[in-house]
């Protein structure tokens, strides 16, 4: 079934980089609902899902949750009416053949429109992830000290718990990053031979960032 086109963004960068943060700020602005894979596994997990239960291994080490059943959640997900218009995808592809499978799935609908690619050193992603705190009840995304709730421990949002989520530990972190760098970084290679890849330095205030994005979005001059 052939569809109109649809705008579908992108997130590239290392865990830690702000995909997340970046891509919840720009949900409301943009009307196009934030796709998380990572949020979506850890989801079924909390809710004891067949799925959530195969995935906590792989979480658990930091390694790829296998390409088929990541794939089928995606396609399922994008069936939703909230994605009439698009999405914002953060953590998703995260290697080639996911990223082959997903211009299959967007390709009635003209495929992905750009992938903002966020950088920062792997110092400051283990940084940004050993301090990372995530709303229990919302997901909403927190820094002790880089972007801290105003009540320590409890989210502004809905006054949900904060907590570290068990795969940020600086083992795990170690190897997300080894992942990242085989499996997700030759991404880096086939969005820009699409002419689709724009950097954008994550080293800076996450209000910096997001004004960055927006102008990138508008097809303005980078802002710098
Ligand atoms: P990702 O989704 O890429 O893994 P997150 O959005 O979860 O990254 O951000 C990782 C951590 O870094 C969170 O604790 C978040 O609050 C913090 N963070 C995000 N962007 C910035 C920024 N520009 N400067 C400082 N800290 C940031
Ligand atoms: P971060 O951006 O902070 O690295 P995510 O929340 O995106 O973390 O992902 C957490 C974990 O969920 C990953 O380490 C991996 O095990 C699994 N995961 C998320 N997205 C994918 C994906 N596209 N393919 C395979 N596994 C995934």
């Amino acid at each position: 079934m052939s569809q109109g086109k649809r705008t579908f963004l992108v997130l590239l960068g290392v865990p830690g980089a702000g995909k997340g943060t970046q891509a919840r700020l720009l949900e409301s602005d943009l009307g196009l609902p934030q796709i998380s894979t990572g949020d979506i596994f850890r989801y079924n997990l909390k809710n004891d899902t067949e799925l959530g239960l195969l995935a906590k291994s792989y979480m658990d080490k930091g390694d790829l949750v296998p390409d088929d059943v990541t794939i089928r959640m995606v396609e399922d997900r994008l069936q939703r009416e909230d994605c009439a218009g698009g999405a914002i995808m953060d953590g998703f592809p995260r290697n080639l053949f996911q990223a082959r499978a997903f211009d299959a799935m967007t390709a009635d609908s003209g495929g992905v429109s750009l992938v903002p690619m966020i950088t920062i050193s792997d110092e400051e992603a283990m940084r940004r992830i050993t301090g990372r705190r995530v709303c229990r009840s919302c997901g909403e995304v927190y820094h002790v000290e880089f972007n801290p709730p105003k009540q320590e421990g409890i989210c502004d949002k809905d006054g949900g718990e904060l907590y570290l989520r068990n795969d940020d530990t600086p083992e795990t972190v170690r190897n997300r990053l080894y992942v990242y760098y085989k499996q997700t970084s030759p991404l880096v290679g086939y969005y820009f031979a699409h002419d689709l890849l724009f950097e954008i330095d994550g080293n800076r205030a996450i209000e910096t960032v997001q004004t960055e994005l927006k102008t990138l979005l508008a097809g303005g001059e980078k802002v710098t």
